[in-house]
């Protein structure tokens, strides 16, 4: 190949000023380690370790069978748009139609629909922070301004509504944010999100994109709460969810958005031309997730369970000052006090360096926080087995014992 041609300089820029999703790079760069031999624990990406219920799978067996072969509508098959409808109903409180629903290939895919779909160039997107690692590079896809709110470790990594309302500028377009949080595990309660709905309310240009792709994994008594069933603004939010994590449905790239019909219409004119309706066996088996709720039930408490663990674990590290998550399957530590302390051969000046470190001394695999808006911490999945996750802490806390 010529010189010429292997230019990434040829790249176009929005594709040279994009940022590698930390979560695939280091998952990647763990499969790399793995291949050399040494058994490495990856808890790098965050991803159920359990399959999808049987129901769901007997769906998809039936929909091959049955020659569901072809292309579905842009927005995908009408007994799906019914079922995600019937499910905003029944767990939400939000009462839209099947023409307010369109499917995407995953909730990534959603969630970069909606932002195409709204943001011009810009545009003012206030990300609640820490933020999963996709929102920011999203934002700047669509010429957006992100504009960052750090939640406190304090204040449980929440932002407050004081923080947003201070926040809010005449080119502020859309609040965005995941309940429960990937990757703190935080979740934003009834009376937070109230709050931040009478600010919204009071700003007829602001959109909210509503990520709760975790519902299903909150361990709080007082459960999920959705911000689009506040009557006041609920044309103005954009519900996104999806089967990944409560089906443990990650590889059948199921996505959804609920939200005003002209919203939904400007993304399909978008998919349209750029995925079409998305794979219609997926599309087929998802129509009957909801019917048994049994498995997003038990999986929750193994997360529970393993939360325990994990928390415990990271606490007896000296110096890890550990927040507990109340949803969602990953721990997040402050690990900053390692910064500056080296093993005799690498200094570890941040949380990219304690992550690569763990990595290729202790082979577990984590993700650095800075990815995510909060370069203290890192993310540790607790999405494995509870043998791993012991190992896994045995290992890390091995090994940052050696760092002076
Ligand atoms: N939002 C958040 C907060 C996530 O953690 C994920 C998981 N990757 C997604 C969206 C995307 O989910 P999906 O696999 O459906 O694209
Ligand atoms: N949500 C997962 C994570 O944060 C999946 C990886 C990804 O899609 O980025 O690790």
């Amino acid at each position: 190949m010529s010189a010429v041609l292997e230019s990434t300089a040829l790249l176009a820029d929005r594709i040279n000023n994009l940022e590698e999703s930390a979560t695939l790079a280091m998952s990647k760069k763990s499969r790399e380690i793995a291949a050399q031999g040494h058994k490495v624990i990856n808890l790098s990406v965050g991803e159920p370790d359990f399959k999808t219920p049987k129901h769901i799978c007997e769906a998809a067996k039936a929909a091959i069978d049955g020659g569901f072969h072809n292309y579905t509508p842009v927005s995908g098959i009408a007994e799906l748009r019914k079922a995600i409808a019937d499910k905003f109903k029944r767990d939400n409180n939000i009462d839209w139609k099947p023409e307010n629903i369109i499917v995407s290939t995953g909730a990534k895919h959603s969630l970069a629909n909606a932002i195409q779909v709204l943001i011009n160039p810009g545009d003012e997107v206030i990300i609640l922070a820490p933020y999963w690692v996709s929102y920011s590079e999203m934002v700047k896809l669509a010429d957006g301004k992100a504009v960052v709110l750090n939640g406190a470790f304090e204040n449980d990594f929440k932002v407050t509504p004081e923080q947003i309302e201070a926040a809010i500028t005449p080119k502020t377009k859309m609040i965005m944010y995941a309940s429960p949080n990937n990757p703190t595990g935080s979740v934003y309660s009834e009376a937070e999100l109230r709050k931040i709905a009478a600010i919204v309310e009071k700003h007829e240009n602001i959109f909210v994109l509503a990520d709760e792709i975790y519902e299903y994994i909150n361990f709080l008594e007082e459960g999920h709460f959705s911000i689009g069933s506040i009557p006041a603004i609920k044309d103005r939010v954009i519900t996104v969810n999806g089967m990944a994590k409560g089906f443990a449905m990650t590889g059948w790239r199921i996505g959804f958005i609920g939200a005003a019909k002209w919203i939904v219409d400007g993304i399909d004119k978008l998919q349209g031309q750029v995925t079409s309706g998305t794979n219609h066996i997926a599309q087929k088996a998802s129509v009957v997730a909801w019917d048994d709720m049994s498995a997003p039930a038990i999986m929750k408490e193994a997360y529970l369970r393993r939360r325990g663990l994990v928390v415990d674990g990271l606490k007896a590290i000296p110096g890890f000052k550990v927040n507990i998550p109340d949803g969602a399957f990953y721990a997040f530590p402050d690990v900053s006090t390692y910064f500056g302390k080296t093993d005799g051969e690498t200094e570890i000046k941040d949380a990219d360096d304690l992550s690569m470190w763990l990595l290729e001394k202790a082979y577990v695999a984590t993700v650095s926080g800075s990815g995510f808006g909060a370069p203290n911490c890192i993310r540790i999945s607790t999405a494995a087995s509870d043998e791993n996750l012991l190992e896994a802490i045995e290992r890390i806390k091995t090994a940052v014992a050696t760092l002076k």
